[in-house]
């Protein structure tokens, strides 16, 4: 019997075969479902070269991804579009949250553009997107009328590993930018923590953004950054500010007076400026293409990039052990309890590490 309740026992009861529930799924759904081809290497090649936006997103994509197989695809791409990248102008951007950088590269790049012509890329390196899962620099919205031009692309930042990581997909991206024919590249940071550093060592040009207001402005800011930067430009030179914006300029100059003379040759200049109302921008992008003409003629240029390529395959090989270490089954294991014995105070934090690598060099023999 079907329903054990239709037995005598449950006299007066009768109870029906129902209709079987539906699935939540919607079987047609998953029939139809648009399945996207999967692009070999060459094709992505071919769209990159011929500009194609679509398939340069999937490719930086795929540089971002931590899947074993997109990174081997990633690689292969990099490798063939590399002959194709290095013609463009490479300028970093840097400031506190607030200072204005969002408002400033929408100006700054609706003005390149207007001027220059070509494409304009806008990557960013925020380390913290990973904690924070989203990440907010160089993100579309809050580059409005940029996000709507038609010759720029706008790409937040990687958001997957370390800051080491981070940086190199998105030196990585602007290969991939450049070949699609990006000739502007503009990398967004954030100017707290180290990541200036790595945006430095991907650009032709290192922009820091201030703003005036305190006064004591200068003592906030780290002498490092001061020092990689080329330009300083002090944002918000408007209504009642503008006073304020000319004293920190000119405390900014004076700084700059203590610093070594930089390897380029170049006294790092800085101006006033308003990002929301757009005054004093041409003046900036006069300035950096004076620059890169000075480092053109005077060889700084092509030694920066150099340098920086050396770097980058230096910062490649940590990146490559670091995680080959941190993801050994083994090290995972013994991690945990190496971390309680140094708390414990059992190892000084020396010998557990000298230990952990003797484990792990060990592993690698067998
Ligand atoms: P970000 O966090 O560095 O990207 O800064 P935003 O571009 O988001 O700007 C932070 C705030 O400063 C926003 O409220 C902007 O409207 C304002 N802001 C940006 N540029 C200027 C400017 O040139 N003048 C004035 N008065 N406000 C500005």
């Amino acid at each position: 019997m079907e329903h054990p309740e239709n037995s005598a026992e449950y006299a007066g009861l009768q109870v029906n075969s129902g209709v079987e529930q539906q699935s939540i799924v919607n079987p047609y759904l998953q029939r139809n479902r648009y399945k996207r081809r999967q692009l070999s290497v060459g094709d992505i090649v071919e769209g990159i070269l011929k500009g194609d936006v679509t398939i340069l997103s999937q490719a930086v994509t795929l540089v971002e991804s931590v899947n074993p197989d997109h990174q081997k695809q990633a690689q292969e791409v990099i490798e063939r579009l590399l002959p194709y990248s290095g013609n463009s102008i490479r300028i970093g951007i840097s400031g506190v949250p607030g200072a204005g950088k969002s408002t400033s590269i929408d100006e700054f790049g609706m003005h390149v553009l207007k001027e220059k012509g070509g494409k304009l890329a806008v990557l960013a390196i925020d380390p913290s997107s990973e904690r924070t899962k989203g990440s907010i620099l160089g993100d579309k919205t809050r580059m409005e009328k940029l996000a709507l031009h038609p010759d720029s692309f706008i790409r937040p930042s990687p958001s997957a590993g370390s800051l080491g990581g981070v940086a190199r997909k998105t030196r990585e991206t602007i290969i991939l930018c450049e070949a699609a024919g990006y000739d502007k590249i503009f990398v967004e940071t954030v100017g707290v923590g180290q990541s200036e550093t790595a945006c430095h060592s991907m650009v032709d040009f290192f922009l820091l953004i201030q703003v005036a207001g305190t006064g004591d402005e200068l003592q906030g800011i780290k002498r490092g950054i001061m020092e990689i930067s080329d330009g300083i430009v002090i944002n918000k030179c408007d209504g009642d500010n503008v006073d304020r914006c000319h004293m920190a300029a000119t405390n900014f100059r004076n700084a700059l007076h203590f610093f070594p003379k930089p390897d380029s040759g170049w006294l790092p200049q800085v101006l006033c400026y308003s990002g929301f109302y757009g005054t004093g921008i041409k003046e900036i992008w006069d300035m950096i293409y004076s620059y890169i003409d000075f480092v053109k003629d005077n060889g700084y240029f092509d030694y920066r990039r150099n340098e920086q390529a050396k770097y980058w395959m230096y910062e490649s090989i940590n990146e490559h052990l670091r995680m080959n270490f941190y993801n050994n089954p083994l090290i995972q294991q013994q991690l945990e309890q190496a971390e309680k014995v140094v708390l414990a105070g059992q190892k000084t934090s020396f010998v557990a590490a000298q230990q952990l690598l003797d484990d792990y060099y060990q592993h690698l023999k067998k």
